[in-house]
């Protein structure tokens, strides 16, 4: 376990997974395909079967030759990621799936299923197993940095909820996956190259990838500034969210040991540069602390660090704090936590408060962890 306000930003475990396809672009599959001896178009048959059928099983397979589909199988669709168990809640509407991946590292990944007017499936994924990032208030902080996932691991984990979904075993009947949120395990940012790579396999249309819309994906960073910058740079369209958690120094110094390196006006900074490339407004996330940093003032002072910066360019996700082994903070009363959004949107700030789905299966923000599993 980590020490307080220590960081981990390179794992010191490096074993790699196997190589997937998922891991590869189009040409770079055909390469390895041919590699194995293959036909080139091989490939995109696999493609097909992983993107648009979410199959890996070969005998599945029926327009590859049963002589080479083992083989091709086994090189380029190995087993990454094994279920451990699922655990639901919400009638089946929320399913939070731990995952044994190939050197027994365990991570989850939580699929909540949003009925009414807007019908949308969210896949909440880990992008490392364990976090570095040391927030006192989050589980997944607390376990330290086990290692990085590889691109495949995280598209594993959209791949297998959309064939759960597509063959109707998801309450709810047959559907897909329209939201991605990098909020599992681990900071995505420390993770670029291959969180990056398994963003585009999210939203390259099939065979290439999944097909996600770009506008349903999010990527959720403690505040890596430089990372931020490379991302807004990439054009890729997804959506960005800061876990600020505090508007002073002071404060978040303690709660998100990250801005040590990176203080509350830089992460900000670096926010707003995000909106001003991309066109995407970018969500700041609060967990409301009792007593901590739930105080109305603080709403204001946030309030007025938004719109110092620019109008319209930011909304704010307060999220009732999630109970984790240990800690000591509890949730804001519902008074301090209405007079923090009143403080927000006073300064024309809109405000959504977080929903706590799955909080009874220990699958909401901050509760994922894998210690004692
Ligand atoms: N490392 C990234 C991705 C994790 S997203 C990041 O920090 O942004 C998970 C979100 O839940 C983050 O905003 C995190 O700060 C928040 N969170 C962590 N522990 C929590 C808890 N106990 N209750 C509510 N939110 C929590």
């Amino acid at each position: 376990m980590p020490r307080p306000g220590e960081l981990t930003l390179v794992p010191a475990r490096r074993g790699k997974p196997p190589r997937h396809l998922a891991d590869l672009d189009v040409p770079d599959r055909r390469q390895a395909v041919a590699e194995l001896g293959e036909k080139p178009f091989r490939a995109d048959q696999l493609s097909r079967h992983y993107f648009a059928r979410y199959v890996s099983d070969p005998r599945e397979m029926t327009d590859v030759p049963a002589s080479v589909r083992d083989a091709l199988a086994t090189e380029m669709l190995p087993t990454l990621a094994t279920p451990v168990r699922h655990l639901e809640t919400d009638g089946g509407d929320t399913r939070k799936t731990l995952w044994r991946l190939f050197d027994g590292a365990l991570v989850e990944s939580v699929l909540m299923r949003y009925r009414g007017d807007r019908p949308r499936v969210t896949l909440c994924v880990s992008s490392q197993a364990g976090c570095g990032m040391n927030c006192p208030f989050c589980a997944t902080g607390q376990q330290g940095l086990t290692r990085n996932m590889s691109a495949a691991e995280i598209v594993e984990q959209v791949v297998v909820a959309e064939r759960m979904l597509s063959r109707g075993e998801v309450a709810g009947g047959p559907g897909r996956v329209t939201n991605v949120v990098f909020m599992g395990m681990g900071e995505p940012l420390a993770n670029y190259r291959a969180v990056l790579t398994a963003v585009h396999r999210l939203v390259e249309p099939a065979p290439a990838g999944l097909g996600i819309g770009r506008r349903g994906v999010t990527v959720s960073t403690v505040g890596l500034v430089p990372a931020i910058d490379k991302l807004a740079a990439e054009g890729l369209g997804v959506t960005l969210a800061l876990s600020l958690h505090a508007p002073d120094d002071e404060l978040r110094d303690e709660l998100v040991p990250i801005n040590t390196r990176w203080k509350v006006g830089e992460a900000l900074d670096a926010a707003y540069r995000y909106y001003q490339t991309t066109g995407r407004r970018v969500s700041i996330e609060y967990a409301l602390i009792r007593d901590i940093n739930d105080h109305a003032w603080r709403g204001d002072l946030l309030g007025r660090l938004l719109n110092q910066r620019g109008r319209g360019w930011v909304h704010v996700n307060p999220i009732p704090l999630n109970p984790t082994p240990g800690s000591k903070w509890t949730a804001s009363r519902p008074e301090a936590q209405a007079a923090f959004v009143a403080a927000l949107e006073e300064r024309g700030i809109p405000v959504t408060i977080r929903d706590t789905r799955g909080s009874d299966i220990d699958g909401a923000c901050g509760q994922l962890a894998t210690v004692g599993d």
